[in-house]
Order: C-alpha cells, then structure tokens, then sequence
C-alpha cells in the first residue's frame, strides 16, 4: 500500500532524510522506531505531503504523493488534488489537535460532512459508533479541556477513522500522556491493528511494537537502517546502532 523509495529531504542544509526505502503492505502494521531526531516526524509528514519531498517517492497505493502520473511523466498537484490523496491518510500526533470549541461528536463529524459531504445524520451515526468503537460514547457531548488527555487522544483516533483512511499514520500519540493514560490508547491502537487497517506507528512503546507491529523499522541518521519482524529486530538486531539503541531503550 505505501512504497517510499529513496526520499530525500533536507532543511536548509541539514539533510534529515539520506534516501529513506521503505514498503508497507495492506493491512501491515510497522512501527518505526529510532533516537530523537533521526527524522522519523519527517518521514511521515513527507507521506501526507505535509513537507515536500527534495527527492525519491511516496506512492500510497497507486498513487505517487503530490504527483500525477500520466504516462512516464509526473505532474505536480495543486493544494486541492493534494488534500484529496491527504484525504485517505489519517494520521495522529503527539498534541491531540481537536478542535477546542467543538464537543466530541462534532470533532469526529467534522471532516466527513464539510470535506465528504456526508449528510449530517449519516455522519452522527457513524461518529457515534467510531466513539463507542473508542470507548467513549459516553463523551460524546464533552469538550476537549473535560476530558483526560488519552479520552482526547482517542477522540482524535476517531475523527482520524472518521474519514475511511487506508493508511494510519501515528506520531508517538502516547508520548504527551501521563503513564496511567498510555494504556488506553494503546489499547485502542491494538484493536485497530487487529481489524486490519494499515497503519505506520512511530513509537518509543518497544512493548507495543513487539506486540503488535507486524515488522519493526530503525531508523538513524535519516535512513532506514534495519526492519523486519519484532521478533528479529528487538531480539536479535543485526545493526549495531540498532543494538546501542535498543540497550538505552530497554
Ligand atoms: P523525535 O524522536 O525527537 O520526535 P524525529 O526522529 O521525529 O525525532 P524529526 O522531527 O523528523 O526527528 O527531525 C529530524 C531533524 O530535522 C531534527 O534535527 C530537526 O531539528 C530537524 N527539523 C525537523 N523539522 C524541521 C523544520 N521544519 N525546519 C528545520 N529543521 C527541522
Ligand atoms: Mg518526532
């Protein structure tokens, strides 16, 4: 579903991705994991387009990111052609980003009836199921500063889910809870691993990935150094730096 193939890209001079490769598969969960500042962020913001690619590719199924295909020639896409492709690629931050003034229910409902144009009853019902689905249908009338910050992050889950995506995308969306907190998103993230959504998880939870990730990426220095099955990667890993990592991780 997803195929990333030699992705560049730099800031000013700071070259953060040295040609990242890297396949996902329909229905594969992969955790990428990887010290500060090794550009896992920026790897998954250049899939959703959120930073521009310098070189190298992202096809999310047979599309290429911010690119028409016509023939052997690329042509770049307007903002509009690139919120569409965005459209299929949910994605979920550190910071839960709801909407402040909008109750639960409306955050998750947002999207599919001012960007899908999905009639308003038909929306609430589906949102309403997506909250149950996290837990919390019990919240649907809340606001985001009278729920916990893992009731937030799953209210973000589902307003990610809200749009039908392909693909997930998750940026360490339990770094910014307190512990007792982490478990319930998680939690969450397992149930939608087991559905067989795709989803890509940038994680420091070496347990959620040994668990859950159908194959685990290192990445350093901007580079995918190592990826395979937990089993393999977190167990025995074949890089050293995977290793140094893994032993100030664990
Ligand atoms: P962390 O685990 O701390 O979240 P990360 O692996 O996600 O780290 P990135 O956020 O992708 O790392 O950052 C990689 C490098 O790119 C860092 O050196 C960072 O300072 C730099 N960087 C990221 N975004 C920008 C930006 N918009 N402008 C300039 N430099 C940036
Ligand atoms: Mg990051």
């Amino acid at each position: 579903l997803v195929r990333a193939e030699s992705v560049h890209k730099s800031y000013g001079d700071l070259e953060v991705l040295r040609g990242v490769d890297l396949e996902v598969h329909r229905g594969e969960v992969v955790c990428l994991l990887g010290p500060s500042g090794s550009g896992k962020s920026t790897f998954l913001r250049c899939i959703n387009h959120l930073e521009q690619v310098n070189s190298g590719r992202v096809w999310v199924g047979d599309e290429v990111i911010g690119y028409r295909q016509q023939g052997n020639q690329l042509h770049e896409l307007n903002e509009r052609a690139i919120a569409r492709q965005r459209r299929r690629i949910g994605m979920v931050f550190q910071k839960f980003n709801l909407f402040p003034h909008m109750t639960a229910l409306d955050n998750v409902m947002d999207a599919p009836v001012g960007v899908k144009r999905v009639p308003r009853g038909e929306a609430r019902e589906r949102a309403m199921s997506l909250l149950t689905r996290v837990g919390l249908a019990d919240k649907a009338d809340a606001y985001p500063r009278q729920l916990s910050g893992g009731q937030q992050q799953r209210i973000a889950i589902a307003r990610a889910l809200a749009m039908e995506p392909d693909l997930m995308l998750f940026d360490e969306p339990t770094s910014a809870l307190d512990p007792e907190l982490v478990g319930e998103v998680l939690d969450v993230m397992k149930d939608l691993a087991r559905s067989g959504l795709t989803m890509i998880v940038v994680t420091h939870e070496i347990a959620f990935a040994r668990e859950v990730a159908d194959r685990v990426a290192f990445m350093d220095g901007g580079e995918v150094l190592e990826i395979g099955p937990p089993s393999e990667v977190l167990v025995t890993p074949r890089h050293p730096r995977t290793r140094s990592f893994l032993a100030r991780v664990l």
